[in-house]
């Protein structure tokens, strides 16, 4: 059902005032926290908003937003964590006769053959209850619409909430992304490659309150500048959830031809993968972050078996996320597709880790073999190398500063 709602006039010079008024998600469950939750969750929808024109008042139940570019500003709400729905509504006077008149204007523009009304009484001093209410704007509605009551399954709910600063009449509620505030738990880093995988564990964690900066390696001149600019609108893709994340570039080719140069084939990605993790780990601690997360899904190539994992996460004692570690590849491209990160994962451009792939890369290797590879070159300042010469790219079009 599509309908449009008209903003006009009820009785002639009298408007009602539309607005968005934002539900909000699991923070209400978080009493002792609420506070916090709530301004953090004003400034990202600060943040992504930008500069858009609009008022936001709010208090510890909700949040209201005026504006004249309400649909616009609708739909970047839809990005925003830590909201349960956004409801197109009507502030109107508390007065039966005005909330029936305004309900008709509505209705007017909305296609339904079943309705039912639920009416929400937060202000116990409007003299009529609830269940009253709702029967009498049902009458309104039977009256003006060929249309009946289904409490069941009806095509429209009509909501009507009574409150101290108003009656909010509302027809339709567009579900919000749910989760936490994004920075509620700080930040993470995310190992962010041009696959499927890693934007979707980005994504997860951004949902559950993780702001992230993105870590890319790229081996150029193995891998292309197409490959790092997909990176890059993957990490734009992601950052329209946050509003603050940082895309770091580290350049690994010289690292990873030392790897090649010096370690058995069947070894090489193993060992490449601990000089990855020994990077971020070092990246994480001189940017104060959290916790390293990435897109790793048991069993999925062999450098992801849990014996591999094992050796590869032996580097480092920074907590290691992987959201998508138990997922299908058919789950996560289910969400990479949701959130419109699919179709750019997809583009065929190579990755650090997809060149030069061994033929037979070891299943089950073992950590004494990594070690003594590793003891075989003196790849310290290579790693070192490769942090000192971190490139941070904005996702706003221009380079900014060196690590
Ligand atoms: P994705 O997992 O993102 O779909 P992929 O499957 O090609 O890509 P894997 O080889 O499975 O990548 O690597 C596992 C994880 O390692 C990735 O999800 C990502 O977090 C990280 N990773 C791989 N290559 C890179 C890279 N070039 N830069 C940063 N992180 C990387
Ligand atoms: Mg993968």
């Amino acid at each position: 059902m599509w309908y449009n709602l008209p903003v006009e006039t009820v009785k002639g010079e009298e408007k009602m005032q539309k607005l968005l008024l934002i539900k909000y998600g699991e923070l209400t469950t978080k009493k002792g926290n609420r506070k916090t939750f709530i301004q953090l969750l004003v400034r990202n929808i600060q943040s992504i908003l930008g500069n858009l024109d609009y008022q936001i008042h709010y208090d510890r139940v909700r949040m209201y937003i005026e504006s004249d570019d309400i649909e616009t500003i609708s739909k970047k709400l839809q990005k925003v964590f830590g909201i349960h729905s956004i409801v197109e509504c009507f502030k109107l006077h508390t007065n039966m006769d005005e909330i029936s008149t305004s309900l008709v204007e509505v209705l007017k523009g909305v296609s339904f053959q079943t309705f039912k009304v639920e009416t929400k009484r937060a202000d116990k001093s409007f003299p009529i209850p609830s269940m009253e209410c709702s029967r009498q704007l049902g009458g309104v509605v039977l009256k003006n619409f060929p249309c009946k009551v289904d409490v069941h399954h009806p095509d429209l709910t009509i909501q009507l909430e009574i409150r101290k600063e108003g009656a909010f009449l509302y027809v339709r509620e567009i579900a919000g992304l749910g989760g936490y505030p994004v920075g509620i738990q700080g930040k993470g880093l995310l190992m962010l490659s041009g696959g499927i995988d890693s934007p979707v564990a980005g994504y997860l964690s951004l949902k559950r309150g993780v702001d992230l900066e993105c870590l890319y390696f790229e081996s150029p001149p193995h891998t292309s500048l197409e490959a790092k600019n997909k990176v890059k609108s993957l990490a734009t893709i992601l950052n329209a959830y946050s509003g603050n994340i940082k895309l770091l570039v580290v350049p690994f080719t010289a690292l990873q031809e030392a790897i090649y140069k010096n370690v058995p084939e069947s070894y090489v990605i193993t060992i490449m993968r601990r000089m990855m993790y020994r990077i971020a780990s070092s990246v994480i601690q001189k940017r104060r972050l959290k916790v390293l997360i990435n897109g790793e899904s048991i069993g999925q190539v062999a450098s992801q078996t849990l014996s591999s994992m094992c050796v590869i996460n032996s580097v480092t004692n920074i907590p290691v996320i992987r959201p998508v570690a138990c997922m299908d590849k058919l789950e996560i491209i289910e969400i990479a597709r949701k959130i419109d990160t699919y179709e750019t994962s997809i583009l065929p451009y190579e990755d650090c880790c997809t060149i030069f792939l061994p033929k037979h890369p070891v299943i089950h290797p073992e950590l004494e073999k990594c070690i003594e590879y590793e003891s075989r070159f003196d790849y310290e300042p290579l790693l070192q190398e490769c942090v000192e010469n971190i490139e941070v790219v904005s996702l706003k079009e221009k380079k900014e500063e060196l690590l």
